[in-house]
């Protein structure tokens, strides 16, 4: 155990006074650690850990990885060819944050996405901060994708929500409204994105899936874009077809009703 920290003395170039000086620990406890005396408590590992950017299990020799938080990667700086690589991802990411315009560290893009997804749900949202919301919750899930990627993605940020506008789950955390002025600012974008077609099907796919030809998607697209029409357009894909047939039923009648008051 003692080991461990005496690389890490020696990888970032400092000594246990200096370490002790800054964590509040005293050098009798490095001297006992080192030899073989007694080994610090939890709280004294956890402040040792926190001053190397390591975890207590590393410090331990649970584990020869470390989590970064920034790229959320996992890697051992006390590996020279790990520590190379990890350099390498962090130096991609400074390329994507000039090339696309940001890039949120993992935990952040974390946290953001938990707060927006939770903010989103309040029904009384005014539009203005429900679409603010919704864009801050598609920069955080914009930085997963470059990060997934490598850093490659090949869109920019106003066509990838371009691209999430077409999904069901985007289109069902916000109202009609905000989901018009989202439309409005961004488009929709129909393209396949292959990039984005594991986490949830595009249209692309549905159209070949759900309509027998370009005409009835065409139809669909007219139901899609009625608001009145698209609550019944969505709540179709989780009915029964019982629950579907009684619906189509009911519109029948109505219509024939309609058609007699004529
Ligand atoms: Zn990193």
């Amino acid at each position: 155990m003692y080991d461990i920290f005496d690389q890490l003395l020696q990888r970032y170039n400092v000594t246990a006074y200096k370490v002790g000086k800054e964590t509040g620990i005293a050098s009798s406890t490095f001297t006992d650690w080192k030899n073989g005396k007694s080994s610090p408590k939890n709280e004294k590992l956890k402040l040792i850990a926190d001053f190397f950017g390591v975890s207590v299990d590393y410090l331990s020799g649970n584990t020869n990885k470390v989590f970064c938080r920034d790229c959320g990667s996992w890697f051992n700086p006390l590996d020279s060819e790990d520590e190379k690589n990890h350099l390498r991802i962090h130096e991609k990411w400074e390329k994507a944050v000039v090339k696309f315009g940001f890039c949120w560290n993992y935990i952040r893009s974390d946290e953001m996405q938990l707060m927006y997804r939770k903010r989103l749900k309040d029904k009384n949202l005014p539009s203005d901060k429900a679409m603010h919301y919704l864009e801050e919750l598609m920069k955080a899930e914009y930085s997963d994708l470059l990060r997934e990627n490598d850093f490659n993605y090949y869109y920019d940020f106003n066509t990838f929500v371009s691209k999430q506008l077409w999904k069901h789950s985007v289109r069902d955390l916000v109202s009609q409204e905000v989901f018009k002025l989202l439309e409005d600012k961004y488009g929709i974008n129909y393209d396949n994105d292959p990039t984005t077609t594991s986490i949830e099907s595009t249209v692309e796919e549905e159209k070949t899936r759900y309509y027998i030809n370009d005409e009835t998607a065409k139809i669909a697209q007219e139901v899609f874009e009625n608001g009145d029409l698209r609550l019944l357009f969505d709540a179709s894909r989780n009915a029964s077809p019982e629950d579907i047939r009684f619906a189509v039923e009911m519109l029948t009648r109505m219509k024939k009703k309609e058609n007699f008051d004529d």
